[in-house]
């Protein structure tokens, strides 16, 4: 690989470092296809193909995939990330590429999407596997740049490490992915209150993700205020299966300031504000589940 080439992947770890500190940890496609410049000259980050590959570079520098349903992040059974061919053919040259990457232990940026849109970058990762049988790249996870042969011939056995990392990538695409479907689903409203400052809303479980059937799913899920959420998990109030929200008796005849008046006890009774659609309404088995254990 050149040195410019080399540059410019470590100009592009340096740049999504930077973004993610402004942006936050999911980066719009918008942003990602604008990039950044390097020596004059831009360097977009994605292409309408999975595959990318800046044209001052040999080897790809970006894999993207969009997110087609809750489950779909692309986990092989060693915990490892999997990434599918670009079509059929092994021989590809997007293909032939990436497989380049993993003989010469390249870095590259893997970019998760989210919902529409919406990605969240984890770099760096390596190609570590090849499966012509089923199309399928095997990706790991680093925070390690092993670009350099000298740090790789030094270092121990990277794959306990990157399947250590990879796990928490995969944990954190879960809960990132369950956010944004979550606010995207309330429209960014309060479920209850319906207060509308993203920075004070959480997406809750119905049922905890400790728990089975706790799945980080829209109907296993609420936006609720910080305020909420919390009398939420305290048993302050619970929420009927007919999508009610009821206030703990002992609260409701308390007398105090205004947040206890109109934050809780005037939400007694109040219907939810829902998701347009029927089918991102919360699980009306989860919810009776739930509000059991708050009247219990
Ligand atoms: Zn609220």
């Amino acid at each position: 690989m050149s040195e410019t080439e080399h540059q410019i992947r470590l100009a592009t770890f340096e740049w999504l470092k930077r973004a993610v500190d402004q942006h936050g940890d999911i980066l719009s496609r918008e942003l990602l296809a604008k990039g950044f410049e390097f020596r004059g000259e831009r360097i977009p980050l994605v292409a309408p193909q999975g595959i990318f590959k800046p044209r001052q570079c040999d080897v790809p520098l970006t894999i993207t995939t969009t997110a087609d349903g809750p489950y779909d992040d692309g986990l092989t059974s060693n915990g490892l990330l999997s990434y599918r061919y670009r079509g059929i053919d092994p021989e590809h040259r997007d293909n032939r590429g990436l497989r380049k990457a993993m003989l010469e232990g390249v870095p590259l940026v893997y970019f998760l999407g989210i919902v529409k849109g919406k990605y969240l970058p984890v770099w760096p990762v390596y190609i570590v596997g090849d499966e012509p049988a089923r199309l399928t790249f095997t990706v790991a996870a680093d925070d390690h740049i092993g670009i350099d042969n000298s740090i790789n011939q030094t270092a121990q056995d990277p794959a306990p490490r990157r399947e250590y990392i990879t796990r928490a990538v995969r944990q954190r695409l879960h809960q990132r992915g369950f956010q944004e479907r979550v606010m995207r689903a309330y429209r960014e409203h309060c479920t209850i209150c319906r207060l509308k400052h993203r920075e004070l809303l959480d997406a809750a479980h119905i049922i905890p993700d400790s728990e089975p059937d706790g799945d980080p799913i829209v109907t296993n899920g609420l936006a609720l205020c910080k305020i909420h959420h919390a009398a939420y998990d305290k048993g302050v109030l619970g929420i009927t299966p007919d999508f009610e929200v009821a206030i703990r008796k002992d609260v409701l005849i308390e007398i105090d300031g205004p947040m206890l008046k109109h934050g809780l006890v005037e939400m007694h009774g109040v219907k939810l504000f829902l998701p347009h659609s029927k089918c991102d309404w919360p699980d009306k088995e989860r919810l009776e589940r739930r509000f059991n254990s708050f009247l219990g």
